[in-house]
């Protein structure tokens, strides 16, 4: 493991509080790249999620099986995309937020924003 992608790791820990971001159920167990690591997705506490479950089962197995969908919720983003830009569908953090550099997250408004999945 990387330097970097263990202060990503834990920074993502810290936004997360250990609960899972998408559900808000369960614990988190984790790391999810919003864009895959084999599509070039860096170790960005923004590229990731917390989230429960793994490739198979709870919300990142949900992810992996959902893709339409989870690129309608920012839970995936695309290789053009700026995932900084892009917001998430998080229910552990209220709704739609921003997800920047530093562990923290703005929320993000869908009615005046220009953003459209
Ligand atoms: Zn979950």
């Amino acid at each position: 493991m990387t330097a970097q992608e263990q202060k990503v790791r834990l920074l993502t820990k810290w936004r997360s509080g250990g609960m899972c971001e998408v559900c808000a159920v369960q614990r988190a167990t984790t790391f999810h790249h919003r864009l895959p690591e084999g599509q070039g997705g860096p170790w960005r506490s923004a590229n990731g999620l917390h989230v429960c479950g793994d490739g198979t089962v709870g919300c990142h197995g949900w992810i992996e099986h959902h893709r339409a969908r989870a690129y309608e919720r920012g839970w995936l983003v695309h290789s053009w995309d700026d995932f900084y830009a892009v917001p998430a569908l998080l229910r552990l953090h209220g709704g739609w937020v921003y997800l920047h550099w530093d562990g923290k997250t703005t929320t993000y408004d869908r009615r005046t924003s220009v953003w459209a999945p």
